[in-house]
């Protein structure tokens, strides 16, 4: 049983793929007992604003946030950026770069459905008169609307996953530089849902020493239905690499009930939490003994 957790560091609104709009998103997570969190949708920080106003409204401590696409090795992985300078410049313009490579991408998604006899330059309609930065959540989304998949688990398997007919392989920036963006703007970078990449043991070590050797600080220790296996050596990772402990339940949807914000068990003792000390502001939590 996992209890509820104050800190959530992983969370979408509609800025991105999530559901609630930046404000009804912060007051969702108070509602379920989150008092310090992270906004943090994929390579846009266009939700801060709103979601900072929300938190001052309702005493909850928000950082600024943001989920990075990047590569490494030719796979892509997710950096969260934490508790960083929204206006710094290499990583203001990081985000260009990456929201060209998601418009770009969604053209290719469109047009390799359409060529499988999938409706995506429809779905592309869709996600475009949605006016928010395109994702395979989108599409997936406006493939169940459309009539071609009866739920998203379905879109993803035959239309959207690496190696089905709408994938198309974006060029997404290295994780290095990614990493070097949210260092350069003064905040803490995250390697989100460590387990969920299909890697060896070996290769996941590779990957933690390369991050730590760019500047990166933590690995998401504690993720939204990660279970406790993954957390278990998710845990032993990081002691291995030296890495500090985040957690973050990657909330998208209240419609999903089993991954509410803040349903995460605590960090062990033995992992150095990512939120304690600067850049993040002072808040105090209690360790599971370890
Ligand atoms: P993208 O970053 O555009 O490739 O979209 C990735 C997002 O799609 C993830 O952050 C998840 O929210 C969602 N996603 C990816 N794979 C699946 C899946 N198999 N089932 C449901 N959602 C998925
Ligand atoms: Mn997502
Ligand atoms: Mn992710
Ligand atoms: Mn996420």
């Amino acid at each position: 049983m996992n209890p509820l957790s104050l800190v959530d560091l992983h969370l979408h609104s509609s800025a991105s793929d999530g559901v609630l709009d930046p404000a009804a998103l912060v007051a969702h997570a108070a509602g379920c007992g989150v008092r310090f969190m992270a906004l943090t949708d994929h390579d846009t920080v266009a939700g801060l604003d709103q979601a900072a106003a929300a938190a001052k409204s309702l005493g909850v401590i928000l950082v600024a946030g943001v989920e990075l696409s990047a590569d490494w090795r030719g796979r892509t992985l997710h950096v969260l950026g934490l508790a960083f300078d929204p206006l710094a410049a290499p990583l203001a313009g990081g985000l260009l770069q990456l929201q060209a490579t998601r418009q770009e991408r969604a053209l290719q998604i469109a047009a390799r459905l359409d060529a499988a006899g999938a409706p995506g330059n429809a779905a592309h309609a869709l996600v475009r008169g949605a006016g928010r930065l395109p994702t395979r959540m989108h599409f997936a989304r406006a493939l169940v609307t459309l009539g071609a998949a009866r739920d998203i688990t379905t879109a993803f398997d035959r239309w959207l996953a690496r190696g089905r007919p709408g994938y198309f392989a974006a060029k997404w920036p290295s994780l290095a530089e990614v990493t070097g963006w949210i260092v350069a703007a003064g905040g803490s970078a995250v390697i989100a849902h460590p387990m969920r990449y299909p890697l060896s043991g070996g290769a996941r070590r590779e990957l933690c020493a390369e991050f730590a050797a760019a500047g990166g600080r933590g690995i998401e220790v504690i993720t939204g239905g990660g279970g406790i296996r993954n957390a278990d050596q998710a845990i032993s990772l990081a002691i291995r690499c030296g890495l500090e402990g985040s957690v973050g339940s990657d909330f998208h949807d209240p419609a999903i009930p089993w991954n509410p914000p803040g349903r995460l068990a605590k960090l062990p003792g033995s992992v150095r939490p990512v939120w304690s000390g600067p850049p993040f502001p002072e808040f105090e939590t209690d360790a599971e003994p370890a």
